[in-house]
């Protein structure tokens, strides 16, 4: 097998960059994720934090693209989700939920967001919303981690 061949079920692409990249990322996430969750704890817990959810120009065209509700993504997704990542450039978390689609039936989602500080509260901004299981094959078991770059991906634009 040459090293850049694409790994098999269970097995991490060996790619050098791709291995550079998991590592910086596992390190980010380790050192941040109780950081980005204490801030998104405290976004959740304000009064009202629906009025503090917005949507750049970017996520509401990939909302319409997915088929996608603000109000869903908000009460569902986010206000149900926890943190799987964080990029320390840019501040951006990656936040993971749920959305239902049928009885039984969820979709998971990925929501890359910015928490800003303003004066009358903590804002989210999403940045993106894309479903993992559509590459899969980029992410780890749980649909958590991304463990591979040898694709694009949306979450290479922010
Ligand atoms: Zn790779």
């Amino acid at each position: 097998m040459n090293n850049h061949s694409f790994p098999g079920k269970g097995e991490l692409c060996q790619n050098p960059e791709c291995v550079k990249w998991r590592k910086i990322n596992k390190r980010n996430f380790e050192k941040y994720a109780q950081i980005a969750e204490k801030l998104f704890e405290a976004y959740l817990e304000q009064e009202n934090p629906y009025h503090f959810f917005e949507l750049t120009k970017h996520a509401r065209k990939r909302t319409v693209e997915r088929a996608i509700n603000t109000f869903q993504l908000f009460g569902e997704v986010v206000a149900n989700g926890y943190v799987v990542g964080y990029q320390p450039k840019g501040k951006v978390m990656i936040i993971k939920g749920f959305m239902k689609i049928g009885k039984g039936l969820y979709r998971s989602l990925h929501v890359p967001l910015k928490i800003e500080e303003t004066d009358e509260g903590l804002l989210v901004r999403v940045l993106t919303v894309f479903d993992p299981s559509y590459s899969s094959h980029l992410f780890d078991e749980k649909l958590e981690q991304r463990i591979c770059w040898c694709q694009p991906h949306d979450l290479d634009e922010l």
